[in-house]
């Protein structure tokens, strides 16, 4: 039977660390949190990302911005947290109402405010393995597999699910690493291939979205299993691994709920300290 690999109990651990870095600022970091309409679930991650920081001493000022806001209008708003010196970071809430392009929009969060990871400049630090700020869910990950103690080197990873927010960034990270990734995403399916990949994988990570795309029984024996995936499921939050067969069948693999979730929002606000410790390292050396 599998190991589970907790997030909630790594996140306590950088909570820990994450008090003592913020006595080492002038001030309490501030997070600007952007939320453009009222999508159900991106309301309840703030109220995550909320309660966080209240723990943490962080001010969060939640921006609730109007579902009609037109693109331009929000581009302004953030050109003007960008401006103001109070905010160390900006965090925009996906998804955003039809006709507001997401990738668009996040570059223009100036980088060093940019908590999330996601402005093209960050992006292109992690590609060069260089980064400060890397996308939250995707570090999330790493930090889990790290937790393991395995070596990555020459290992065989395979993601599922190829988005800007999680698979790609997370694919990057395990190169890093000198595991040989596959990508598998809807055309791996649509070709009846995942199954091929996802029995070779020694690392196995899934973020699409979809309730037991992922069957117990193709998961390699003695691998490690992140399951990213949130799906409400019969009143339940479930991944996308068919979890019990699975467990029986891995080394370590992460719960839903409290796998990778309680660890993302963790990194971010390690991802908002940092760029607040930043910031002000800069203004003292100007
Ligand atoms: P997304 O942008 O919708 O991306 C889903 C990916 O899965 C896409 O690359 C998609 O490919 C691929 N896909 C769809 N159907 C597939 C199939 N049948 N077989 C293989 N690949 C398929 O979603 P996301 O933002 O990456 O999030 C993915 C999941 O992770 C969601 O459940 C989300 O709630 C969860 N999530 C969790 C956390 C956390 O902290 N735990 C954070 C972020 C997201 P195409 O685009 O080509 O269709």
């Amino acid at each position: 039977m599998a190991k589970l690999l907790e997030g909630k109990i790594l996140a306590e651990k950088i909570k820990a660390e994450l008090k003592a870095s913020i006595k080492q600022l002038s001030k309490p970091p501030v997070l600007a949190s952007i939320i453009v309409g009222d999508n159900c679930g991106s309301q309840s991650y703030v109220k995550i990302q909320a309660k966080l920081a209240q723990e943490l001493g962080i001010d969060y000022k939640l921006c609730s911005l109007s579902p009609d806001i037109a693109e331009d209008e929000l581009i302004d708003f953030i050109l003007k947290l960008n401006q103001d010196p109070e905010v160390n970071g900006v965090i925009l809430q996906s998804p955003l109402p039809l006709g507001i392009d997401y990738m668009r929009v996040c570059e223009f969060i100036q980088p060093e405010k940019d908590v999330e990871g996601m402005h093209p400049v960050n992006v292109g630090r992690m590609i060069f393995g260089r980064s400060r700020i890397a996308a939250c869910t995707a570090n999330a990950v790493m930090e889990l597999l790290d937790s393991t103690g395995i070596d990555l080197y020459g290992k065989e990873a395979v993601v599922v699910g190829h988005s800007e927010v999680v698979g790609k960034p997370l694919a990057m990270m395990l190169l890093e690493k000198f595991a040989t990734v596959t990508v598998c995403h809807i055309a791996t399916s649509k070709a009846d291939k995942l199954k091929i990949h996802v029995e070779g994988a020694d690392i196995l990570a899934v973020a699409v979205g979809s309730p037991g795309l992922i069957k117990g029984d193709w998961v390699k024996e003695g691998s490690i299993v992140i399951d990213v995936g949130i799906n409400c499921l019969n009143d339940k939050v479930v991944g996308d691994v068919e979890f019990e067969a699975a467990a029986k069948r891995a080394a370590y693999i992460t719960p839903v709920p409290g796998g990778v979730g309680p660890l993302t929002v963790m990194i971010l606000m390690r991802n908002l300290v940092e760029a607040a410790l930043a910031q002000e390292s800069q203004a003292r050396n100007k």
